[in-house]
């Protein structure tokens, strides 16, 4: 098979589908409109920060070490990986929860806030463990394209795990709001909220307690620089500064694309952009989805971010830390029933320079804050700056310390950001969201139906948001592009 093949945008399912699309013996060329590879996953440098722009989280290892494998290489080839220990501390207003990096003390916390909780909480890690294996060894590594993937042997057994919640499983187990706001936690990184999230989801908590949480020595960016090795290894061309304005079809064939006014011929055409934006850039006739079906659609959140360099360290506080010390379900009426900015918003602090003083001068600590908030709303300095006093206020009184007068650079991005910098959707920040009806075969295609060699990868398709899901996404677009176009 040796096709020339044009892939649009660099983010981690763009990259991940031109390494193996390269290793099937095509000639790939990726078109990314801004001037660094890796989409929302991006690094800046200022006064001696580091700061990653995107996720932080580094969770389910083993995909990422799937990956590398499929070229025969290792992680350990392109980045050093940390565990983190503790892996992440959750603020509530009158006490904090500190999740270790083995189960054992994860159990030793969950008693001293319930005794007797760590028993449930065995038996419930257990069946995530299963559906783990089940839901990434398995139906995640399917193309989304018929319902029939997903009736196994495994899921039919399981059928009550799609339509029960993850949130009443949660607290049919669990009675401590403590407890419950922790095991709801994993499943917010699929962008819907607990209660419309299924219960088989739970294996997002395996990956939590289980798996552990990581951190690649220098920031998530390394990455995405190791991705681009590998890419570069397999003669992939990777264009920068190419903004593509026009997917070129003719008689209901992509036959090409234009980028920075030019068209360019290829055989096959694969969008890791933002698929809604993507789809603006064929004629209307060509478009699969109309803007009523986006619509409709349950997004992920947009954040509002904040990078933040303090002059000093900074105490009581993790490399990653939730803010959970106001009312949850407010806050997510908020963003998915009424969306408007939120009282009084949960957020997320990292801090990578707690463990890897690569990121911050010595002395110093690199930060940043991330507010969930709904799709687009309106974003503007004023309500950047209303909410950044209402967190650092708040994280001030719950880390008992003062920091606000050791702040010597702040920068925020927001929803507008999202929209002009990445072609978002609204300017979500991490895609569509994992509901029942948002999953797997029900998700927008990886292949266009009206457009032959056409495809789509990415975080708006399958199988999710999430930089593993991207990883795996480019995977299986790539095996779909080889399947119909080996001759
Ligand atoms: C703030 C934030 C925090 C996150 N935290 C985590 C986390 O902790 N852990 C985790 O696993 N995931 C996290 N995520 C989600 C994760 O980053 C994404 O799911 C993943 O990076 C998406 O990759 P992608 O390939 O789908 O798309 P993207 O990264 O969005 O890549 C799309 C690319 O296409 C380019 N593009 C768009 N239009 C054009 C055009 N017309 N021409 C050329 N190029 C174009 C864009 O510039 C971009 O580079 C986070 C995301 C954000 C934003």
């Amino acid at each position: 098979m040796n096709k020339n093949i044009a892939v649009i945008g660099s983010g981690f399912s763009a990259l991940s589908a031109a390494c193996y699309l390269a290793k099937n013996g095509n000639t790939v060329t990726i078109f990314e409109k801004n001037k660094t590879v890796g989409g929302r996953a991006n690094q800046f440098q200022k006064e001696g920060f580091t700061f990653d722009s995107g996720p932080s989280w580094y969770w389910m290892p083993d995909i990422f070490e799937n990956f590398f494998k499929d070229f025969d290489k290792s992680v350990n080839d392109f980045y050093e990986l940390d565990k983190l220990s503790p892996a992440y501390k959750i603020f509530f207003s009158d006490d904090t929860i500190t999740i270790g990096d083995h189960m054992d003390k994860i159990c030793e916390e969950f008693e001293r806030i319930e005794p007797g909780s760590s028993i449930p909480l065995k038996t419930f890690i257990s069946t995530a463990q299963t559906n783990y294996d089940i839901a990434i060894n398995k139906i995640v590594l399917k193309p989304g394209i018929s319902p029939f993937e997903l009736v196994t042997k495994d899921t039919v057994t399981r059928l009550d795990q799609f339509f029960k919640t993850i949130s009443s499983q949660v607290r049919k187990k669990f009675k401590n709001p403590k407890l419950i706001s922790t095991l709801e936690f994993p499943v917010l990184f699929l962008g819907a909220k607990p209660n419309n999230t299924p219960s088989f989801y739970s294996f997002m908590n395996f990956a939590d307690f289980g798996l552990g949480t990581w951190h690649p020595k220098g920031g998530m960016y390394e990455i995405v620089k190791g991705m681009k090795r590998l890419a570069e290894g397999l003669n992939v061309k990777i264009k920068t500064n190419s903004n593509v304005t026009k997917i070129v079809t003719h008689r209901k064939k992509a036959t090409g694309i234009t980028v920075n006014g030019k068209t360019i011929d290829f055989d096959v055409v694969l969008s890791g952009a933002d698929y809604h934006h993507s789809e603006t850039l064929l004629d209307e006739s060509d478009r699969q989805y109309s803007e009523a079906y986006w619509n409709k659609k349950t997004f992920a959140p947009s954040s509002l971010l904040f990078y933040v360099g303090f002059d000093k360290k900074i105490e009581n506080i993790n490399h990653h830390n939730l803010f959970f010390d106001t009312n949850f379900e407010t806050h997510a009426q908020d963003i998915y029933d009424q969306p408007k900015w939120p009282e009084e918003p949960l957020f997320y602090a990292n801090f990578p320079s707690k463990t890897d003083e690569s990121m911050a001068p010595e002395g110093k600590e690199a930060a940043f804050f991330l507010i969930p908030i709904a799709p687009g709303i309106e974003d503007t300095n004023a309500f950047r700056e209303l909410y950044f006093e209402k967190i650092i206020n708040r994280f001030e009184k719950r880390t008992n310390q003062k920091v606000k007068n050791s702040i010597i650079f702040k920068e925020s991005f927001c929803v507008n950001d999202f929209i002009e910098k990445y072609n978002s959707y609204k300017g979500n920040a991490y895609g569509m969201a994992n509901t029942l009806l948002q999953t797997a075969f029900l998700r927008p295609k990886l292949k266009s139906k009206k457009v032959t060699n056409l495809y789509f990868t990415g975080q708006l398709t399958v199988p999710g948001p999430g930089v593993p899901p991207a990883l795996i996404s480019g995977k299986l677009v790539a095996g779909l592009i080889k399947k119909h176009h080996s001759n």
